[in-house]
């Protein structure tokens, strides 16, 4: 908007006539006073200012807004009845763009002028817009970085106060803080700790951590800088994010050489412990099996043997599934694979499972009449495991059915379903674990969870695949699937 000031409405009205012609806003004032009390108000792109006016003159008026810094940057023209004015126009206006025009005003140098003073003016506000944001921009990038500085300050306290030996890197990997257990461990700031000889290289793993830009857990032995002995650490890293870009890496190495030999202790007892008891509890087998053939079919006491028979045979499973637990963590769980018939297998499991709970129904579906390479006492003992399980968690269904078939990918599926009290979603990747049992049925149903961490390896060492599905109240199937032509025979 062009403010206009003249003393003459006659004069104001012509300039107004002029620029409006040319699509200019205009304002008016009708002197001096008038106009400061406009240029306070609002905000103008221009000022053409009459220099002769009673009361306060073009001047006067000009060196008032100079006095304004909202307003000292407004451009003025200068309506001057002689060139003799011209001298006093600089007087006392510091900035902005100045000029005058003489009367009687030509409305083409007028034009001309405002045109230019226009030009300037949105030039001028566009400049300010521009450093505006840029002022703005270099304020937020202060302020996140002052964020980002204050919050990397309370990681490294954090990270100083812990036992652990801990870092952090930039996204790339290069380390940018070690706390002060880190010297203990490492010959630098900048080198890893010292591992094992035989363990991985922290370097190129690390290398191929962040390239892969997944957390990474290992297990790895560092021993100190002042000591001989290694010690295992678990090293876990994590990429620290914003949004879906990696900012920085985190990464701790725990001392679990306690833990690791506390569970080579347990390990060891178990190992010893179901090897003290499997040698008695033999003998102890055999008798009650000889008693049990040798005595009457009336004998008041041939109750007394059957029972004790069963509970020996659980005995028995329990301390055989021990063995094979302390052979699978010792890597001496042995495989004798050779060619057999999985009709077979499957024919003697569900016989011997009938006749273990008669009370069960125990219904064969689907066939699968394939010759299959692997441990057949194994694969027999994965299915006895789940038919035994369908059978316990099924108390009040007496309902099992075991179901076997090839499938359209070459793998040989054995799918066993009960109707039983089911397993949350929660828990259903966990039970293949070691040692893991459903909490809320582990009261009502004995058993050490184990039985399904065996099936688990017996049918990873035949490059299988096992799983459940399941629904609580309903009941589960449990299945596993193995290769009918395995892809690496020398394996076995
Ligand atoms: P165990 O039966 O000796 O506890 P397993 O390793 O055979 O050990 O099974 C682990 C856990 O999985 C069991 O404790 C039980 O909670 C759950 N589970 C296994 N089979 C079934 C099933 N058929 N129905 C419901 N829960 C089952």
């Amino acid at each position: 908007m062009i403010l206009i000031v003249d003393d003459k409405p006659e004069n104001i009205f012509s300039l107004k006539t002029i620029l409006e012609m040319h699509s200019f806003p205009t304002d008016t004032a009708l002197s001096g006073e008038e106009a400061l009390k406009k240029i306070l108000r609002k905000s103008y792109a221009l000022i053409i200012l009459d220099v002769q006016m009673p009361g306060m003159d073009g001047f006067e008026v000009a060196e008032t807004i100079s006095g304004y810094s909202k307003a000292r940057d407004i451009p003025i023209l200068f309506l001057s009845a002689a060139n003799t004015d011209k001298k006093f126009i600089t007087k006392g206006y510091s900035s902005g763009g100045l000029d005058y025009i003489t009367k009687p005003i030509d409305p083409d140098i007028l034009l001309l002028k405002v045109k230019t003073f226009y030009r300037l003016y949105e030039q001028n506000r566009e400049l300010n817009r521009i450093q505006a944001s840029l002022r703005s921009e270099i304020e937020f990038r202060k302020k996140v970085e002052g964020e980002l500085q204050e919050r990397a300050g309370e990681l490294h306290s954090i990270l100083e106060s812990i036992p652990q030996i801990a870092f952090t890197t930039s996204a790339d990997g290069k380390i940018e803080f070690v706390n002060e257990q880190w010297l203990n461990y490492a010959p630098s700031k900048q080198s890893f700790p010292l591992t094992h000889p035989d363990d991985a290289d922290l370097a190129r793993q690390w290398e191929r951590t962040v390239a892969s830009g997944k957390a990474l857990e290992l297990e790895v032995r560092v021993r100190r800088v002042d000591a001989e002995d290694y010690r295992f650490h678990l090293l876990r890293a994590i990429p620290i994010k914003e949004g879906d870009t990696i900012t920085k890496w985190v990464g701790t190495f725990t001392d679990i050489e306690d833990q690791k030999e506390a569970v080579r202790r347990k390990d060891e007892f178990i190992s010893i412990a179901s090897h003290e008891l499997k040698t008695p509890l033999t003998t102890i087998k055999a008798y009650v099996q000889l008693l049990d053939r040798n005595i009457g079919a009336e004998d008041p006491t041939r109750m007394y043997v059957e029972r004790t028979l069963v509970q020996v045979q659980k005995l028995d499973n329990l301390i055989v599934d021990l063995l094979d637990l302390s052979k699978i963590e010792s890597g001496r769980l042995k495989f004798n694979k050779k060619p057999f018939s999985l009709e077979g297998v499957l024919a003697d499991a569900v016989e011997m499972i009938r006749q273990t709970y008669p009370a069960y129904t125990i219904v064969r579906k689907g066939t699968a009449d394939v010759e299959l390479f692997g441990d057949e006492t194994r694969i027999e003992q994965v299915i006895i495991n789940y038919l035994t399980n369908a059978v316990k968690y099924s108390p009040d269904h007496k309902e099992v059915q075991i179901e076997a078939g090839v499938e359209s990918d070459g793998q040989v599926c054995v799918r066993v379903k009960d109707y039983g009290i089911g397993i949350r979603k929660d828990h259903q990747s966990d039970i293949f674990g070691k040692f893991y049992r459903v909490e809320e049925s582990a009261n009502r149903f004995q058993g050490l969870g184990i039985g399904l961490y065996i099936c688990a390896e017996i049918i990873r060492r035949h490059e299988g695949q096992y799983g459940v599905e399941s629904e609580p109240g309903q009941g589960s199937t449990f299945y596993f699937t193995v290769p009918l032509k395995p892809y690496n025979l020398s394996n076995y």
